[in-house]
């Protein structure tokens, strides 16, 4: 044992017998060599020599026996070699020729060897021995001596030996005894201690540690401690031991290190190590405590882990949500390094992974692949030495999820490291059991929410779902500017097929028109029921009464088909009451208005709709002439165009005019805000446009040869224009048929092309682009004006909205505005046209602005095409700054003219 370096160390066992022989060689050895040297230096005459030499080598032979058979040898042997000790000492005092032979010293050695090694009674053996010996020698001294001073030597000798060994046996039993308590102590210990030297040898261990770490006893003493541990907490020790050799006082107790056993298992030690120091002080080697806390540890992980899915369970945290925690929270329990949790098919098959931990995302899913992740059919299983790809040897447990309504998924723990047990087992059950019941509390919420705000029978929004939804209905139309319908169905006699089908068949009924009133229904319109047999329709974006109507048609209509319930064939009608409202309105009036519009309709005769006011009904009437007055317009000849001016700010000369479509009729002129709206619902646009088109080009074509310079012509297209197949050749046949060149040609169009698919229209736009056309962007600052779509479109023109203009006064907000929007247009290359230019005023702040084009009733109002052809400015040519033809050089604009033509264009 490397143990026996301590000096202090008692004998003990099989090394302690090699300590008892080696060092009484030693003590042969140095006696032997002082008796040679005794011999070599001046000494009595009288010696005997031969017979000290012989002496000599007889403590020489002793020596080489004793070392040979040091590791054999019994103490009974060694006691025995004493005896020889003694005969070869006594032989050289003998021998010596000296009175008080200095030999006799060697007495004391072997007194005091015998004291601190042998047994007291062994001890006096020897002691016995030495007298009669030395008794001996006294006798057959060669030298004569008084008898009595003989006797005195030999009483004080003896006493001397006496003394001497009782001394060193008082000593020694002292200092044994600590060595004692030290080992009894660490022997008896259940806690697993150690003596480790500051090499890091472990020096011995107790039976309790050597069970700890997996080896026996005999394998550990010897081997270095850094071996034991968890690669990741050796330099942390390595340091620790260091520290303690340095500074020769440590007590450190790191509560947690990791303990690789033999069969790659990990322990959680704490450990607790103190310096043993020797008599003086000096550091001898560190006694360490471990108490294997990985149970312990455990627990707490696993109770923290289970408290912390709890309360995230209950703050409210929903099932996807917890599901990506509670991978990372059942590792932390279980000291996994690897946990899934997956989710299952309606029909109970593994569907998917819903949240991991540890896992690489390709692993994940291979294991999922390969079924290591699918729910065992006892809901829990625990697995070791399962092969699992990227992981290798694994120990696995996997557990069901599951709520009273069926399997949600399953719960996978995989570690390399550990080997599950069943307490692991609870412990993935437990938490499996929180997430089983965050889902089943949240469904039971979701159909508690659903049941208080629907109609069981019909499972349709019931009143106060369905006010709700009005109410968000009309907050979105208000910011919109749009309108929302309500529609009041109430069915026909409904009454008696209750009273004399009775209230099953009544019920059935009731769930049969509410799937088809659902299959009429648009995405944003709402279907609800506020009981027996009314039922209510909201209508967002399409809260026109026209279309109300429609939808109040197509109602009836799919009521009209005969019912099937159970078996017998059941006709039923209903009578519709429409109401309509922007946003402003009141939800509760809504519903009271159309509720009051479906009285009337019952008085009427049931089975149709009825509008709720005299203004409603004359809207809906006035849009459907409109409607019909469009669709014969064209081949009535009733579509005309009006040209307004767009000038120079600066200098007022007519760059060009925007063409205006106005319908005129027998039946009186209808303004295009209203019309406009309705030929592109319609389509009839699509036709419109390309007549607006073709007479612009015709009109302008005429300008440039009267001005004899160029004229823009400004043309509006409508969205649906731009998505007709043929646009493009419609503009390019027009400017043909017109003479107008296609530089002269402007199309206005408005962000709202970019709504919904905009890769087609703005393909379109590019190609007209392509043929010399320019582009407007115009309305520009109202609706969804945004900055972006000035570099998403390509435009040449930016034409400042009217409203935007009627804020315009000189440092108003808007004025800066619209100063920045003027500098970032012409940074991108973008001309400015302002719009409804009415005061001077205006005029004037757009002038310092930047503006160089206008438009607008300060100018000119729209007029006819003669009326623009008769103007001086078009007549005489007049040139415009920057705006010249290439054959006609720029000529001044005085004051004065520009004072004739506005009298002029007003
Ligand atoms: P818009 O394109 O913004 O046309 C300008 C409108 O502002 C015209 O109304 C014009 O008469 C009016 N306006 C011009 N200067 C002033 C002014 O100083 N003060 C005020 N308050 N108004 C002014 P209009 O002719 O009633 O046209 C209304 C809208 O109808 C046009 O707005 C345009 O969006 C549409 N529209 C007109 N003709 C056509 C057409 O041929 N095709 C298409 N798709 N839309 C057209
Ligand atoms: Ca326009
Ligand atoms: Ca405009």
């Amino acid at each position: 044992m490397k143990f026996q370096r301590n000096r202090h160390t008692p004998p003990g066992p099989a090394g302690d017998r090699r300590q008892l022989a080696s060092s009484l060689a030693w003590l042969h050895v140095i006696g032997a060599s002082f008796s040679v040297a005794w011999l070599v230096l001046p000494h009595p005459a009288g010696a005997r020599e031969s017979l000290i030499l012989a002496a000599t080598l007889g403590a020489y032979a002793i020596a080489a026996v004793l070392f040979v058979g040091r590791s054999r040898l019994s103490l009974a042997a060694v006691q025995l070699s004493m005896l020889g000790t003694t005969a070869v000492i006594s032989l050289a005092a003998a021998a010596s020729a000296e009175h008080g032979s200095v030999y006799g010293l060697f007495y004391l050695w072997a007194t005091l060897y015998a004291f601190s090694f042998f047994s007291r009674r062994q001890a006096l053996v020897q002691v016995a021995a030495v007298a009669a010996a030395y008794a001996l020698v006294l006798t057959v001294q060669l030298t004569p001596t008084p008898a009595t001073e003989d006797f005195t030597r030999w009483v004080m000798t003896v006493a001397t030996l006496l003394v001497a060994g009782w001394l060193v046996r008082t000593l020694t039993e002292r200092l044994r005894e600590g060595e004692q308590h030290l080992r009894l102590a660490m022997e008896q210990s259940s806690l697993a201690s150690a003596v480790i030297g500051f090499d890091r040898t472990v020096l011995d261990v107790n039976e309790a540690c050597a069970r700890l770490v997996g080896v026996p006893r005999e394998a550990l003493i010897g081997t270095d401690v850094e071996r034991l541990w968890h690669p990741g907490d050796v330099a942390v020790h390595a340091a620790a031991v260091a520290e303690g050799a340095a500074t020769g006082a440590m007590v450190q107790n790191r509560p947690e290190t990791r303990l690789v056993r033999p069969d790659g298992q990990i322990r959680w030690l704490s450990v607790a190590a103190t310096v043993i120091r020797g008599d003086r002080g000096r550091p001898l080697h560190l006694f360490a405590q471990f108490d294997d806390v990985t149970d312990r540890r455990l627990q707490v992980a696993r109770q923290e882990a289970l408290s912390r899915l709890a309360r995230l369970a209950l703050d409210g945290a929903e099932t996807g949500a917890l599901a990506g925690q509670a991978a990372a929270i059942a590792a932390s329990g279980l000291d996994a390094t690897h946990v899934a949790l997956t989710v299952s098919s309606s029909a109970g098959a593994p569907a998917a992974v819903a949240g991991a931990h540890g896992w690489s995302e390709a692993g994940v899913q291979s294991a999922f692949a390969a079924g290591l992740l699918d729910t065992p059919p006892g809901g829990t299983l625990i697995e070791h030495g399962l092969q699992v790809e990227g992981l290798g040897e694994a120990s696995a447990i996997r557990v069901a999820v599951r709520t009273p309504d069926g399997l949600l998924g399953t719960l996978c723990a995989h570690d390399r490291e550990r080997h599950f047990d069943r307490e692991d087992a609870l412990f993935l059950e437990a938490a499996a059991g929180i997430l089983a019941a965050t889902e089943a509390r949240a469904r039971a919420e979701a159909r508690l929410r659903h049941q208080a705000l629907h109609d069981p029978l019909t499972d349709l929004p019931n009143r106060a779902l369905l006010q709700d939804r009005l109410q968000h209905a009309l907050a979105r139309a208000a910011r919109g500017g749009d309108e929302v319908g309500a529609l009041f169905i109430d069915l026909d006699h409904f009454k008696v097929i209750n009273d004399s089908l009775g209230h099953d068949v009544g019920d059935e009924l009731l769930a049969q028109v509410a799937a088809r009133l659902s299959a009429e229904l648009r995405e944003s319109d709402t279907l609800g029921r506020l009981g027996g047999d009314e039922f209510v329709v909201i209508a967002e974006s399409g809260g026109e009464p026209a279309q109300l109507v429609r939808l109040a048609q197509r109602l009836g209509a799919a009521l009209r088909h005969p019912f099937d319930v159970r078996g017998d064939e059941l006709t039923i009608t209903a009578s519709i009451g429409i109401a309509c409202g922007d946003g402003a309105a009141d939800s509760n009036a809504l519903v009271r208005d159309a509720d009051a519009a479906m009285y009337r309709a019952k008085h009427l005769g049931r089975a149709r709709y009825e509008l709720f006011d005299a203004a409603l009904r004359e809207r809906v009437l006035r849009r459907m002439t409109t409607e019909k007055r469009l669709r014969t317009a064209l081949a009535a000849d009733e579509l005309d165009l009006a040209f307004q001016p767009i000038v120079t700010l600066e200098g007022d000369a007519i760059v060009g005019a925007e063409a205006l479509l106005r319908l005129n009729g027998p039946d009186g002129a209808i303004t295009p805000d209203e019309f406009i709206p309705i030929a592109e619902e319609t389509g009839l646009i699509v036709p419109m446009g390309a007549w607006v088109l073709a007479e612009a080009c015709r009109r302008g074509g005429d300008w440039q040869r009267l001005a004899g310079r160029r004229i823009d012509v400004s043309v509006n297209l409508s969205p649906r224009q731009l998505t007709h197949p043929d646009l493009v050749g419609h503009v390019q046949m027009a400017l043909a048929a017109g003479g107008l060149p296609a530089e002269a040609l402007i199309l206005e169009i408005t962000e709202s092309v970019l709504l919904g698919d905009a890769e087609r229209p703005l393909e379109v736009l590019r190609r007209l682009r392509r043929l010399g056309i320019r582009l407007a962007l115009d309305d520009f600052g109202t609706g969804y004006s945004s900055l972006a779509y000035l570099t998403r479109l390509p435009l040449d023109i930016l034409k400042l909205d009217r409203e935007f203009i009627a804020r315009l006064t000189p440092g108003s907000q808007e004025a800066a505005v619209t100063a920045a929007i003027v500098q970032m247009a012409a940074a991108i290359g973008l001309t400015v046209i302002a719009e409804g230019v009415e005061t001077a005023e205006q005029s004037q702040v757009l002038q310092a602005i930047g503006v160089e084009l206008a438009q607008g009733y300060h100018f000119a109002r729209p007029m006819t095409s003669a009326a623009l052809e008769a103007h001086p400015y078009l007549a005489a040519g007049a040139a415009v700054p920057g705006h010249a033809t290439r054959d006609r050089a720029p000529g001044p604009v005085n004051r004065q003219a520009r004072a004739g033509r506005q009298r002029q264009f007003r």
